[in-house]
């Protein structure tokens, strides 16, 4: 078997393409592979798939490929051009790579692998290539992706906000609740930041959308009203939000109690801050014993962890007329404590008691996106080099859209 006839059976070059010849640059550590066609071949007009002749060639091109033996791999070839009576001169379709890429499909394919396992700058040094020509990969990956998702019905949503950097940047986070796969990825966190996504839904999508779970915040519920039919009983706001809130205000008790004990000597709230904060189906016995201890002292902190912890029993309900008098009781309770923190949280929760209790419907959280977050936090740990958010965005896509990236040609 000769070089020619070795190259084409590697590089799966079938008619009318053949190796016109391969050459060896040793010096450079480079295999050069020339690719020509038969001269009699008919080509397809790429708009319509029509029959045509030959119009003419474009000047050379090289395609990056697979290497072969440590040595890095390049295609060369003129593209033709098809002679189409409707449209006229169209570069023809190449079978070994996508129209604009330098790179052949199973080279693409290659590095959409190895960019699922490792950072860009790991891909980078690994494959040879710029910083740039990996992203490049990447980003046309999520092109088509993006393009090739089909309509599918969308019953459970989550919305989540993700921060980006130290500089109090956010990004806007959709998730498909059901497939665990983001949908959508928008800078800012306003109300225009989640507008983009229904824009991106049929209307047939827009009507199947059951519920949305999210953060209390108006923007969100602004934009989710503007655009989805019913979303009064759609939004249901999330139950680890909510728990994040009371946590806060216990803690801020047991901030402000802490200092006055300890002016008058009494240290028995000093480092406590976590044992309050813990589930206590964490704690080991001794832990547990000890924990009681300081539940059963006349302690602010104590009464306003047990309304915590009571308060949260509302997700416990099935019915709403029973969690809204569950509630009644709560507030009352609450009120008399006159623990301020806890009070305040208490009316921003009657206020928005309505979409609270709609968890006891469609029974969603944010906590069904956890695996999409830590696969984001991965992203972001690994995201030294991007200069800016649109990147960090392309590579969320990349890792938790889901989508089906590989060049079409290396697969079909
Ligand atoms: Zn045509």
């Amino acid at each position: 078997m000769d070089d020619r006839e070795l190259y084409r059976q590697i590089l799966g070059v079938n008619e009318p393409w053949r190796v016109a010849r391969v050459e060896l640059e040793r010096a450079a550590g480079e295999i050069h592979v020339f690719l020509e066609h038969d001269e009699q071949t008919r080509w397809r007009c790429p708009e319509c798939d029509a029959d045509c002749a030959l119009y003419d060639h474009q000047p050379e091109r090289r395609w990056r490929h697979l290497d072969t033996c440590q040595y890095r791999t390049i295609l060369h070839a003129q593209p033709p051009r098809s002679d189409c009576p409707e449209h006229g001169p169209r570069v023809v379709r190449l079978p070994w790579a996508e129209a604009g890429s330098r790179f052949t499909a199973l080279f693409e394919a290659l590095a959409i692998a190895w960019l699922r396992e490792a950072s860009q700058s790991g891909v980078a040094e690994l494959l040879r290539l710029s910083w740039d020509e990996v992203h490049g990969i990447l980003e046309r990956a999520v092109r088509r992706g993006l393009q090739r998702r089909q309509a599918e019905p969308l019953p459970r949503l989550g919305v989540d906000e993700k921060s980006f950097r130290k500089r109090h940047r956010y990004l806007t986070v959709v998730n498909d609740l059901d497939r665990g796969r983001v949908l959508y990825v928008a800078e800012g966190r306003r109300q225009a930041s989640l507008d983009g996504f229904w824009g991106t839904l049929t209307a047939e999508q827009l009507a199947g959308v059951e519920a949305v779970a999210m953060d209390m915040w108006d923007p969100y519920v602004a934009s989710t009203r503007a655009h989805l039919d019913g979303a009064e009983d759609k939004i249901v706001y999330d139950k680890f939000h909510i728990a994040q809130h009371l946590a806060n205000a216990v803690d801020q008790v047991r901030r402000a109690e802490n200092k006055e004990l300890r002016a008058a000597g009494d240290d028995q709230l000093k480092g406590s801050k976590y044992t309050w904060l813990r589930h206590p189906a964490s704690f080991s016995e001794a832990a547990w014993r000890e924990f009681r201890e300081l539940r059963e002292a006349d302690l602010k902190t104590a009464r306003a962890w047990a309304l915590k912890e009571t308060a949260m029993r509302l997700f416990d309900y099935r019915y709403v007329g029973a969690a809204r008098r569950f509630f009644e009781l709560w507030s009352s309770w609450a009120s008399r404590s006159r623990l301020q923190p806890i009070l305040k949280v208490g009316r921003m929760l009657r206020s928005r008691l309505h979409n609270i209790l709609t968890y006891l419907k469609h029974r969603i959280t944010n906590a069904a996106s956890e695996a999409i977050n830590s696969r984001i936090q991965w992203v972001k740990a690994t995201a030294r080099g991007f200069r800016n958010q649109q990147n960090f965005i392309t590579a969320i896509y990349f890792h938790c859209g889901g989508l089906d990236l590989d060049p079409a040609s290396a697969t079909h």
